[in-house]
């Protein structure tokens, strides 16, 4: 851990809460026979690629956020310099965040099965078309990966009913998982997920209370009746970036054994967000943090890795 400091963040966001009162409170996980710790896996798609940027300003944002990350608090000038190749590259082809075959072939040869959720309209960074994204999102249903939706309107329900439906329309079947980008939960997401007939979200993440040693894990809750809320735990982005925690690798991988133990302790789920981009040779400690995350999980015989459906089917109400 980074000394001196607890793992709070200082963050121009706010902890995200429930837009409104929830209708039940935590409830209780059913772990099945044999099993103590129960791990959600989750995939937001912020981008395909680097490639979908080239004709926008993000790969200059990406510049500076290369040096901000590696030149300052933390003094990498190597990684700063390979990341901004890494940027270079990408506008002669070889794109560096082209890493969603890799994720899927990954987690495949590792024998779990996660919940990846797209994105159907551009916005706040995502820059890919649904049609761009749409050959992707069906071989990872092909394969038996869960996908959802990364929602972007989060004030027009009809909107948002919109983005589910176009999704439907990729996938053929229903879509009942939803994550916000940039974790934007409003009434009106709630709104649109019930036009839409959804059965979750995990947009909910306490950004405040981030100590392994005392945080709270907090289990889903019932929104509006039947809607689940199932709140998000680790973020990678919160983990590594040096406007999070700012951990390094191995601090990371620790930070996640720590959560694990309280998550068996608490008899809670522990829900872990991924960003395919960041499985990527332009941020190698991030990718090498998740393998050795997912050796850990795989390794242990008393432990259930699923996707967020999977998930959601052990939760029940209380009595
Ligand atoms: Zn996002």
């Amino acid at each position: 851990m980074n000394a001196g400091r607890g793992p709070t963040l200082r963050s121009r966001r706010p902890g995200r809460g429930y837009p409104e009162p929830p209708t039940s409170g935590e409830l209780a996980l059913e772990r099945p026979a044999g099993v103590r710790l129960v791990v959600g896996l989750s995939h937001d798609v912020d981008h395909l690629g680097l490639r979908e940027h080239v004709v926008d300003r993000f790969l200059l944002a990406a510049a500076f956020n290369a040096l901000r990350q590696n030149v300052g608090r933390r003094f990498r000038p190597l990684r700063a310099v390979d990341q901004l190749w890494g940027l270079g590259l990408a506008l002669f082809g070889h794109d560096r965040w082209d890493t969603i075959d890799a994720l899927r072939e990954h987690e495949l040869a590792t024998g779990v099965r996660s919940t990846w959720f797209f994105a159907m309209r551009p916005g706040l960074g995502i820059r890919y078309a649904r049609e761009a994204a749409a050959p992707a999102i069906r071989r990872l249903a092909d394969d038996g990966f869960e996908i959802g939706l990364h929602g972007q309107s989060h004030d027009d329900a009809a909107e948002l009913a919109g983005e589910f439906r176009d999704l439907r329309d990729i996938l053929g079947r229903p879509v009942h998982g939803l994550r916000m980008h940039y974790l934007r939960l409003t009434r009106g997401v709630l709104d649109g997920m019930q036009a839409a007939q959804a059965h979750y979200d995990s947009t909910v993440m306490d950004r405040e209370h981030l100590d392994p040693a005392t945080h709270p894990l907090p289990a889903p809750r019932r929104m509006r009746g039947r809607l689940l809320e199932i709140p998000l735990h680790v973020m990678d982005s919160t983990l590594f970036s040096v406007t999070g925690l700012g951990l390094a690798e191995d601090d990371a991988v620790d930070y996640v054994h720590r959560l694990a133990q309280r998550a068996v302790e608490l008899e809670r789920a522990l829900v872990i967000n991924l960003h395919p981009n960041y499985f990527s040779r332009q941020t190698p400690e991030i990718a090498r943090w998740y393998r050795r995350v997912l050796d850990v999980l795989t390794s242990r015989s008393d432990t259930l890795v699923t996707d967020l459906a999977g998930l959601a089917r052990l939760y029940c109400d209380p009595r």
